[in-house]
């Protein structure tokens, strides 16, 4: 889960990161009011979940309280990126005399984390990390001993941070370290990290990762979650605790036992719909090793429902949870489906393979659902599918 900056912030704050004081504001009117209470200059900012608001546009300097108001009217409906803005952070203004870069997160590669710090900041940290690697230092962090004081000291001083920026940046590195971890964070990241013009380091931009898994064990944190953004969707398919996600500009949708299967299912689809004018998979959907009915109604409840699947393909291996039991359980998802008026308005493949297949594909045969076509390989399941979408577009 990504957080928006001013819920970083917030965490920041929770941990004693010095940022600059805020308030969010949705309207123009409140933009003005919470000029008006922070006093003097300040910043109106777009909180949209993406990179890059500064060159946009979405980061701009007011001189007061009308001038707040006038950049937030600007600022709110603003397209960055794909982002609708809603909402803006309106913070005091900083006096800004350098800008740094600092991250931590989880570096799979090497198994372990990662402290990314620069003195080269503000700008797009990609391409520092491209043109001038030198200039960003990458200490990887021990998980057991953390990031203490004299850690931090050490990654700043790697860092090639000017020596009177030194002590600041080594407190706020050791409180961001407790965000990473507190927080269960894959990623905290600050740019610019700011030395003021009065000697104080300062988190100026915050952007957070929680990790998604933990999220159980981060009740705080589930208020910041942001329904109103989330694909209708997924947000359903959330609620019966599918695991789905949706995909853009897909026509064929996926249903499979197994994640690993359902990748594979993606990537076979793809390709057999290069073959069709480049017919697309429309999501992931793994109902996981059960398969029971229920879950399979449900699965295919919030496929049925994407008005962009034009056709399904279901694609179970059966292993623990044998073939016969799978298609047992299609049969009872479709009559379930019928009782609640949901007829499939466009064809299925099946494809049933594994454990008691030669079972499972009688009990669909027999069955008798005039939407089902059953392949018995996956190739030739996905090229059908694909066919299958390409003629009822
Ligand atoms: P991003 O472009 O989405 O990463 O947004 P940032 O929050 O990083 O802001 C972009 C840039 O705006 C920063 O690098 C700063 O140069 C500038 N900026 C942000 N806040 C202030 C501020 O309080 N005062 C001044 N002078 N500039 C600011
Ligand atoms: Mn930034």
């Amino acid at each position: 889960m990504d957080l928006f900056e001013h819920q970083a912030k917030e965490l920041f704050a929770r941990h004693g990161v010095p940022v600059p004081t805020g308030k969010v504001a949705t309207t123009p009117e409140q933009a003005r009011a919470a000029a008006e209470e922070l006093g003097g200059r300040v910043v109106v900012k777009a909180q949209v979940k993406t990179g890059g608001r500064g060159k946009a546009g979405g980061v701009q300097v007011a001189e007061d309280a009308a001038d707040a108001e006038e950049k937030a009217r600007a600022i709110l409906g603003m397209d960055i990126k794909g982002h609708t803005v809603h909402k803006v952070l309106v913070e005091q203004a900083s006096d800004i005399a350098e800008e740094y870069y600092a991250s931590y997160l989880l570096d799979r590669a090497n198994r372990t984390f990662l402290a990314m710090v620069s003195r080269e900041g503000g700008m797009d940290i990609e391409q520092v990390a491209a043109t001038n690697p030198d200039a960003l230092a990458r200490v990887p962090i021990d998980p057991l001993t953390g990031v203490d004081l004299a850690k931090a000291h050490e990654i700043a001083v790697a860092a090639k941070l000017p020596e009177r920026a030194l002590d600041g940046a080594a407190e706020l590195l050791a409180k961001l370290w407790d965000v990473f971890v507190k927080c269960d964070a894959t990623l905290v990241e600050v740019n610019p990290l700011i030395l003021t013009g009065d000697g104080r380091v300062v988190a100026l931009d915050g952007k957070v990762t929680i990790d998604g898994n933990a999220m159980y064990r981060q009740p705080d944190l589930a208020a910041f979650e942001d329904s109103s953004a989330a694909d209708p969707l997924e947000q359903r398919a959330k609620e019966l605790d599918l695991n789905y996600v949706k995909l853009d500009n897909g026509s064929v949708g996926v249903i499979g036992n197994g994640a690993g299967l359902v990748m594979s299912t993606l990537d076979v689809v793809a390709y057999a719909g290069e073959r069709y004018g480049g017919v697309k998979p429309a999501n992931f959907l793994d109902i996981g090793g059960g398969a029971s009915a229920e879950v399979m109604a449900a699965g295919l409840g919030v496929v049925m429902s994407d008005p962009s699947v034009l056709t399904i393909f279901v694609n179970v291996f059966g292993g623990i949870t044998a073939c016969d039991a799978v298609a047992n359980g299609i049969v009872s998802a479709f009559h379930l489906l019928e009782e609640r008026g949901e007829r499939p308005s466009h064809p299925l493949v099946v494809r049933l393979d594994g454990n008691n297949a030669d079972e499972g594909h009688r009990i669909l045969d027999e069955a008798n659902f005039g939407f089902i076509e059953r392949v018995d390989r996956m190739d030739e399941a996905a090229d059908r599918a694909a066919q299958l979408a390409a003629q009822e577009a």
